[in-house]
């Protein structure tokens, strides 16, 4: 079994309160989710992995600890994080156990998406006070029942690369919508209540268009929702990502996550939106070097006292893993301080450049902690083989995979809007 790391003294917060000027509020917040993770998701993540199993009890557990609602307006009842909040918080998770911290990102999404980030764009009075009244049901369901939501987006083709409509389709019907479609990755499959599904809604013989997009909770018990297909990845194997359907699905108005129109908004006028899947890889590459520095000082419960720092390889290794890991802190950071509506062109490459260097770099940094530790580093009774194949599932991850935080980098230096080459 993997020894919790409790034990160590090498896990301090990722990002210290005075060093990054973080407000008393925030750095308790942070604190709360750096003990909890310690506490109860460290000694839990093996199992999981093992199993492929979703850690339900984890989700249980954040209930009472106000977790769930970390991202719920204060008014609302919720603990009213801020989004550079969540992202320290979710690093924190991140670092005991990758596929918690990936989860309740899904779930924390769909508090945050329809709150704070709603809040920052435009609607008319009317949209307003309707999207409060329908958000208040989502955040009662969480505060006084735990509910927990997913957030299945992902189809197969280029919907979830931003490229064309989703081809789940909602069409519009009396009081509600009939739901159509299929989603892979559903993280939190079987396990979620609700599923916050993007679909296009679409009226019989319209087009299919991007600016249609609806975000609907499903119920999971609804008429029509089932899951489906294996699920024995790599990776991040707790999530339980499967297949999700949905056949002729009912689902009232009520359900909107966000009224029409505001989805698109935010797609376009709010991108680090799609940086939030960044944070619990943050917190698996402090994780792989914390595990370094532990292990090469003998100080790895569950594996003998034996010392191996003093070795110059050793050493210079360590010191490249902290270089590039203060690196990747230093522009991660730097792009969660400055999400905002409309950014300017230099933050929204800051961002892409955050997002390829976080999901990268945990990677490098667990494969380069493997070889340094050594053989014995590599066994199921420790955490870095886990937090190496859990590190290498981020680049994956659309919308904002490496690959195309790379093409939009080059593509947007080079080019002006509406430039072209004859
Ligand atoms: C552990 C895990 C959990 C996940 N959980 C969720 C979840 O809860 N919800 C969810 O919605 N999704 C989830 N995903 C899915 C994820 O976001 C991606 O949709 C999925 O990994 C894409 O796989 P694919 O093989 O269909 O990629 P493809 O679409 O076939 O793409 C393959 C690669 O081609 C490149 N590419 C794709 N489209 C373009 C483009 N338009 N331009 C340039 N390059 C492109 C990208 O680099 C991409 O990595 C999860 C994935 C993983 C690994």
């Amino acid at each position: 079994m993997n020894r919790p790391l409790e034990a160590q003294d090498h896990d301090a917060p990722i990002f210290a309160p005075g060093a990054f000027r973080l407000r008393d509020e925030q750095a308790e917040l942070i604190e709360r989710a750096r003990r909890f993770g310690r506490r109860v998701l460290a000694p839990r993540a093996e199992k999981h992995d093992r199993e492929a199993s979703f850690p339900i009890e984890n989700f249980r557990d954040m209930h009472p600890e106000g977790l769930l609602a970390i991202c719920i307006p204060r008014q609302e009842g919720g603990l009213g994080a801020d989004f550079q909040t969540y992202c320290l918080a979710a690093a924190e998770l991140g670092r005991y156990c990758g596929a918690t911290a990936l989860s309740w990102n899904m779930h924390v999404c769909s508090t945050l998406w329809s709150g704070a980030l709603a809040d920052d764009l435009p609607m008319s009075g009317e949209d307003r006070a309707e999207h409060i009244a329908r958000r208040r049901l989502h955040y009662r369901r969480i505060i006084e029942r735990g509910a927990i939501y997913a957030q299945p987006f992902s189809e197969g083709g280029a919907a979830a690369a931003g490229v064309v409509a989703f081809g789940t389709e909602a069409r519009p019907v009396a009081g509600g919508f009939i739901v159509s479609g299929k989603k892979i990755f559903a993280s939190l499959s079987g396990a979620a209540d609700y599923y916050g599904v993007l679909c296009t809604e679409r009226a019989e013989g319209a087009a299919a268009s991007r600016r249609n997009t609806l975000y609907l909770a499903i119920p999971a018990d609804a008429t029509g929702v089932s899951v489906v297909g294996d699920w024995d990845p790599l990776g991040m194997r707790a999530t339980v990502s499967r297949t999700l359907l949905l056949k002729d699905v009912f689902v009232s108005e009520q359900e909107m996550l966000m009224p029409r129109g505001v989805y698109f908004q935010a797609a376009t006028r709010w991108p680090h939106m799609f940086l939030t899947l960044s944070p619990t890889y943050m917190g698996l590459a402090q994780a792989a070097y914390d595990f370094t520095v532990a292990y090469l000082r003998g100080e790895m419960p569950g594996t003998p006292p034996v010392k191996r720092r003093m070795y110059p390889t050793k050493q210079i290794a360590v010191a490249e893993m902290h270089v590039q890991l203060e690196q990747t802190k230093a522009l991660w950071f730097q792009a969660i301080s400055e999400a905002q509506p409309d950014p300017s062109k230099e933050q929204v490459l800051r961002a892409y450049a955050a997002q390829h260097s976080v999901m990268e770099n945990a990677n490098a940094i667990a494969a380069k902690a493997l070889r340094t530790c050594g053989g014995q580093a590599m066994f199921k009774n420790l955490s870095l083989e886990r937090i190496y194949r859990d590190s290498r599932c981020g680049s994956l991850m659309l919308p904002w995979t490496a690959e195309i935080c790379l093409d939009r980098i080059g593509r947007e230096a080079l080019y002006e809007p509406g430039e072209k080459d004859e």
